[in-house]
This record gives C-alpha cells, sequence and structure tokens, in this order.
C-alpha cells in the first residue's frame, strides 16, 4: 500500500475506504461488511466515516466490520457542526465511539463550517485529545480563506487534513487550496472521487480506461494517487468492485497520460468557490 504522512509524522494507506450510505439497506448489509474487511486485507485502513452517515447507521456498521481488527485500520469520523461546541462535541464523540465500539477515534474532523467559532471547535477536539478520546483531528470543507482562520487560532496549526471534494471532473482545489497546504505539508483527503459513479460514465474517461486496459474507477482513482498528498477515500459496499479499486495502486500514470487525463478534464484557470456534495 502506498502512504501519504500526516503532519503528525504518522503515515496513513494513500487508498482508503468512505462508507456513506453503507447499513442504509438491511438486505446488502452482509456484503458491506465483507467488502470493508477484504479493503482492510488489502491495505486500505483507512475508514472514513461521519455521526451524519444514516445518523450513526455508518459508524454502527463499521464498528462490526472492524470487530477483533483494531489494531490494524485508521478510523476518520466527523462531528456536524451543529455538534461541533465546547458543550455538544464531548456528547457526539462518545455517542461515535460506542457505535464504533472504539476506545479513541484516530483522526476525527469538523464536517462542515457552521455557526460554532473555530476557536470553540479547536478547543473542544485538543480537549478530546488530552483525554485520550480522539488521537487527531482535522476539517473538511474548509476553503483556503477558513484554513488560513483555523491557522489563526491557538493549536489551529494542529490540523492534519481538509477532507474535500476532488475528483478529475472537480479540480478547482489545485488553484488555490491545493498549493496552501501543500506549502503546509497538510494532506488532502479526497472525497467523491468517482463523483459517486457519475464520472465512471464520462465518455471521455471509458475511451481512455480501455485504451490503457484499466476500468474507469482505476483511472479515477490512480489519478488521484499519482499526487503524494492526497488521500482517496472511495466507497463501495460490493467486494468485487473493491478489489477493482484496490488495484488502482497497480497503475502508475505516466506523464503522458497525465497529459491525456489534462486535455480531457482540465485544471482549473481561475480561483472558484470551493465545491461541496
Ligand atoms: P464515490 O465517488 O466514492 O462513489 C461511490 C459510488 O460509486 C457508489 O455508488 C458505489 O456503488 C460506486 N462505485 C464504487 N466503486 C465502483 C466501481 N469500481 N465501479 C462502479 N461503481 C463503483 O462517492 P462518495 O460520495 O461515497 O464519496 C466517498 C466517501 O467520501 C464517502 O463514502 C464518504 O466517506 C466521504 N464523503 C465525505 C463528504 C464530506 O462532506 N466530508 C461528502 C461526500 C463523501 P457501490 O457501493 O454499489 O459499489
Amino acid at each position: 500500500m502506498k502512504h501519504v504522512t500526516l503532519p503528525c509524522g504518522e503515515a496513513v494507506a494513500a487508498l482508503g475506504q468512505g462508507t456513506w450510505h453503507l447499513g442504509d439497506d438491511p438486505a446488502r448489509r452482509r456484503e458491506e461488511i465483507a467488502s470493508i474487511r477484504r479493503g482492510i486485507d488489502l491495505g486500505m485502513t483507512l475508514i472514513d466515516t461521519a455521526e451524519m452517515y444514516g445518523e450513526g447507521r455508518a459508524e454502527a456498521l463499521v464498528g462490526e466490520a472492524i470487530e477483533g481488527r483494531r489494531d490494524e485500520v485508521f478510523i476518520v469520523s466527523k462531528v456536524y457542526p451543529h455538534n461541533a461546541s465546547r458543550r455538544s462535541m464531548p456528547i457526539s464523540c462518545d455517542n461515535s465511539l460506542n457505535r464504533l465500539r472504539v476506545d479513541a477515534i484516530d483522526l476525527y474532523l469538523l464536517h462542515w463550517q457552521g455557526a460554532v467559532p473555530l476557536a470553540e471547535t479547536v478547543e473542544a477536539f485538543e480537549a478530546l485529545r488530552r483525554a485520550g478520546k480522539i488521537r487527531h483531528w482535522g476539517v473538511s470543507n474548509l476553503d483556503t480563506a477558513l484554513m488560513r482562520d483555523l491557522y489563526d487560532v491557538p493549536a489551529g496549526a494542529a490540523v492534519q487534513t481538509d477532507q474535500v471534494l476532488y475528483n478529475l471532473s472537480r479540480r478547482g482545489i489545485e488553484w488555490d487550496l491545493l498549493p496552501w497546504l501543500r506549502e503546509r505539508r497538510i494532506p488532502v483527503m479526497a472525497y467523491s472521487p468517482l463523483e459517486e459513479g457519475r464520472l465512471l460514465r464520462r465518455r471521455g474517461l471509458v475511451e481512455f480506461a480501455k485504451r490503457h486496459g484499466m476500468t474507469p474507477a482505476q483511472v479515477a482513482i490512480a489519478w488521484l494517487l499519482a499526487r503524494d498528498d492526497v488521500i482517496a477515500i472511495p466507497k463501495t459496499g460490493n467486494r468485487t468492485r473493491l478489489e477493482e479499486n484496490a488495484r488502482s495502486l497497480e497503475h502508475r500514470l505516466t506523464t503522458a497520460q497525465l497529459q491525456e487525463l489534462d486535455a480531457l478534464f482540465p485544471p482549473p484557470t481561475r480561483a472558484s468557490p470551493l465545491e461541496m456534495i
């Protein structure tokens, strides 16, 4: 497995597993759990979840899937913005820990910025860290201006990642956010790397994949993993697709292939607001 180093010095799997919508359909539960376990076998040990996903259902499913394998995985979960306060965050965190059946969350993220001031959220994160309930913290969906604000609050520079929408068809962050994070050695965690599956039907990508002996999902993931400081977290609840996605690591895109993809999915030519799903 390829690894990405967080600012704290810890190396995590560059290819992880998303979990949004896992646990929604009871008929798929067994396969979804088997898929997460297969992912861990293949080195996709970073698992991304959130209290929001199925209002706790996804975390509970992850808890079941990692039973007996706690030491192999790196758990990322997220707190709702309205719970990111001094008073509510400890309750949210305890609920997540109970559902996940673990003693500590490895990386706890602010899901997006809401009404609670960033300084208070950071204070709450740091208190949880001192209490041993989280090991590290980070943010999600923060644009460059908000990242600057975060960096200015006390202990704000302890942020470990910004999890944002990033895939071949959503390259806006390359203009300003990615360089800003790169300067500070903060990796990006790219969510919806397959554009929730829609990217896989884009004709240009389908043809490129066929020409180069890959599947569209493998191209989309390999493109993200071509960068040293990007972690990709595709979601699937299906072992066959999970294995297909894991094989992205076998494909190192060449400079010529990256240029071809730039022509199909052009990089940004000006600043644009951070996109979200
Ligand atoms: P993805 O881009 O990961 O796409 C997931 C979809 O693609 C699912 O429908 C899945 O179906 C399908 N899929 C996966 N692999 C393949 C494949 N090889 N071939 C065909 N179809 C495939 O979307 P997500 O929005 O789920 O993003 C990934 C993760 O990022 C989330 O699960 C979540 O953990 C995180 N996220 C974070 C957000 C934030 O605000 N911080 C916002 C959105 C996502 P199936 O499961 O049936 O295989």
